[in-house]
């Protein structure tokens, strides 16, 4: 805090304390000490005074005291070059100061009660506004708002916008955004919204006259209400702003008022100046830290948990989106707050008006998040979230994630009139709702030009490496607490997937570190601590804290389960897997495959009849889901005799997992395990590959029988 800053609120606070007292003596020589105090039609008497002082002031004689604890909070003036660190003094300079404006206020309406010419509620395009104190009638019906959360907060406009449409413009922003807005002239505006502020803590929030503390944190915590200063300001106007940040209100100037930047008492800066009006109410809520809420979503089609469950069969298919035969990508990603604008969706490419029934498109989902608290380890538990948002959508289908996403619109929705643009407005309106806590902005951008989502496709993966490759130094033996995820549970009710550092999510897109973020996003969410707890089997991977877990979180249907086999006991598998492994008994080892693999395997399944029958949350020994990065994990079905009994796999995969295959192989003894694993063109039956297997000597082959 610069001395300067603090040399003005404290002068203000001065000043207006003396202004007080002169008006004071004035007041009782003219009208006596029993001459009425109020403010009209509030039974709250100066609410800040009454509210944090405990003093009920009826008359002129009672204003007596609260101008004596305001003329003793002022601060010692700052004398020579010290420079003062704390914000204390400031704080009490600024208290002081508003104890002693709603002196002034309440004088002035005795001097003149049509001194601020409306003092009730009007209506601006709808919108209300306030000028002067709010009547207590105005005040029952809009309080509660503030404490039920349909009204996110207030704002508070003190001083003079430079034109009526400026004033105009700012106030329509913050209705825009559900904001009730106090506006007056001059700076006793801070003193009225203040005391409606405190007002709101007594009748709502239970807090007694006089609890100095409670009301203030209250109002910190509770009310999201700020000032804006308009216009020219003087050292009052600082007092004015320090007596406002006591409230945990920070105050946004159009001016060069002396800035506040450190936090301690607001939740971000105290003061901040010099912001231009078009840009006044973003910062405004950014710098209170308020939250958008949306209350409704605006799609043209029922919208619910209810419609999640829902398929879109051959016939009633208008629109497919990925699912092997198009690219389909979904990325959320942290921005910085002055390049998002929250809630702006754009498509860029053909949408569904330019589509007919049969066709098919490419699509690149891409979420741009900001938010102070956002961290970078929030994107994949957003993300992850698209999945079940879209299919919550009545008539639309989604399955998968990340880059193997598959989307499926039905001609029902296309009739009522959903747009691709749509998926913008459920995701902007669902992530506000969902995880309005750890962020403040969000903007969509959908891509249906191939090259776009080709070159989308691309960086997304480069992400998705780096985010699984967070967990590659950690391992299971070592970590005592893993994470449930039961975010399947809508579609494969016993699922449960229990995640260890070294067993990722078989969706891929959840590791360990992912849900314990998750978790501490959203402590009563779907990703819960497990205590592992003791260890009933190591080979296999099974341990007494997981059992109990599943057994309680699959409603009993499942009581124990294996993290690292196939053959014994292996984890349950839902929809979403990236890849399905088999067991080959034949050439003694397994194969897995992929989703965006649509061609025969030699266990005789697709990967589409592989995920019909094995993934729908039971365990299935012989099969198991599994994520694409977890093939390479240390502890892939190491109980079976690990990755060296990988005989075949698509070749798309193989290149894909290519540099994680030869890692694995070499520190298994087996440099060029990648070269002696089958695929597509060496065969897709068991007869086929054999003699493959045979000829590259593959590890398996001599390993113990992998059934018996
Ligand atoms: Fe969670 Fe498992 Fe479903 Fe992934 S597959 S979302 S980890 S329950
Ligand atoms: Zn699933």
């Amino acid at each position: 805090m610069s001395k300067l800053v603090a040399f003005a609120a404290i002068q203000g606070g001065y000043n207006i304390v003396q202004k007080a007292e002169g008006m004071y003596s004035q007041m009782l020589e003219k009208y006596g000490s029993d001459q009425k105090l109020e403010f009209p039609n509030t039974a709250y008497y100066l609410p800040i005074i009454y509210s944090l002082l405990g003093i009920p002031v009826k008359t002129l004689a009672d204003a007596a005291k609260p101008l004596e604890v305001a003329r003793g909070l002022l601060p010692p003036h700052i004398k020579g070059r010290n420079h003062l660190p704390y914000l204390g003094p400031l704080l009490d300079a600024g208290m002081a100061a508003i104890f002693a404006e709603e002196l002034v206020e309440a004088f002035r309406y005795v001097e003149d009660p049509n001194f601020y010419l409306v003092s009730e509620e009007v209506d601006l395009d709808n919108g209300k506004i306030w000028l002067g104190a709010a009547e207590d009638t105005i005040f029952r019906k809009r309080g509660i708002e503030f404490v039920d959360g349909t009204a996110p907060g207030f704002a508070a406009i003190v001083g003079a916008a430079p034109s009526p449409e400026i004033a105009k413009q700012i106030a329509e922003e913050y209705q825009k955004r559900n904001l009730y807005v106090f506006m007056a002239a001059n700076q006793g505006g801070t003193t009225f919204a203040l005391g409606f502020a405190n007002r709101v803590a007594m009748s709502f929030g239970g807090i007694k006259p006089g609890d100095y503390k409670g009301n203030l944190m209250y109002n910190k915590d509770r009310v999201f209400a700020f000032v804006n200063a308009l216009g020219e300001v003087n050292a009052e106007w600082a007092a004015n702003a320090a007596g406002a940040i006591n409230w945990g209100f920070p105050t946004i100037a159009d001016t060069d008022i002396p800035e506040v930047l450190p936090t301690g008492v607001c939740t971000y800066e105290h003061v901040v100046a010099n912001v231009i009006h078009d840009e006044i109410v973003t910062k405004s809520v950014e710098v209170r830290g308020l939250k958008t809420t949306v209350s409704s979503i605006d799609v043209p089609l029922s919208y619910g948990p209810a419609f999640e469950g829902e398929r879109i069969r051959k016939d009633d298919l208008y629109l497919e989106i990925g699912g092997g035969r198009s690219q389909c990508v979904e990325l959320v990603q942290m921005a910085e707050m002055g390049d998002v604008e929250d809630g702006q969706v754009e498509l860029i490419g053909p949408d569904i008006p330019d589509m007919k029934k049969g066709d098919r498109l490419p699509l690149a989902i891409t979420v741009q998040v900001a938010g102070r608290k956002f961290q970078e380890d929030f994107e994949p538990i957003l993300e992850r979230q698209i999945h079940h948002l879209i299919n919550y959508a009545q008539g639309v289908m989604h399955i998968g994630q990340r880059d193997i996403s598959w989307i499926r619109i039905g001609e029902q929705a296309v009739e009522k009139g959903f747009t691709l643009k749509h998926i913008g407005t459920i995701l902007h309106a669902k992530f506000h709702q969902d995880f309005g806590t750890v962020f403040d902005k969000v903007q969509i951008t959908l891509y249906t030009e191939k090259d776009k989502v080709g070159e989308i496709v691309a960086k997304a993966q480069d992400i998705y490496h780096a985010r699984d490759a967070r967990v590659e130094g950690m391992t299971d033996e070592t970590t005592e607490i893993y994470y449930s995820c039961t975010l399947c549970q809508s579609f494969a009710p016993n699922h449960v997937c229990v995640i260890s550092p070294e067993r990722t999510g078989l969706c891929g897109a959840y590791n360990w570190m992912d849900c314990k973020a998750s978790y501490e996003i959203n402590p009563t969410g779907p990703n819960q601590p497990v205590e592992k707890g003791e260890i009933i089997d190591p080979k296999l991977g099974q341990w007494k804290g997981v059992n109990d877990f599943v057994f309680q979180a699959s409603r009993q249907a499942i009581d124990h389960y294996n993290f690292y086999s196939i053959v014994h006991d292996p984890m349950t598998t839902c929809g979403c897997c990236e890849c399905i492994a088999a067991v080959l008994p034949a050439c003694n080892g397994v194969m897995t495959v992929h989703r965006d693999y649509t061609g025969e395997t030699p266990c005789g399944m697709k990967f589409s009849t592989l995920a019909g029958t094995i993934g729908g949350g039971q365990s299935t020994p012989g099969f198991v889901g599994h994520g694409k990065y977890n093939t390479t994990q240390r502890k892939f079905i190491l109980g079976d005799g690990g990755l060296l009994r990988m005989v075949w796999m698509p070749k798309s995969l193989k290149e894909e997992l290519k540099e994680g295959i030869i890692r694995r192989g070499d520190e298994l003894g087996c440099s060029d395990l990648l070269d002696r694993i089958a695929d597509e063109t060496v065969g897709i039956t068991e007869e086929e590959i054999m003699s493959f297997l045979e000829e590259k000597e593959h590890p398996a082959l001599n390993m113990d029988p992998i059934v018996g």
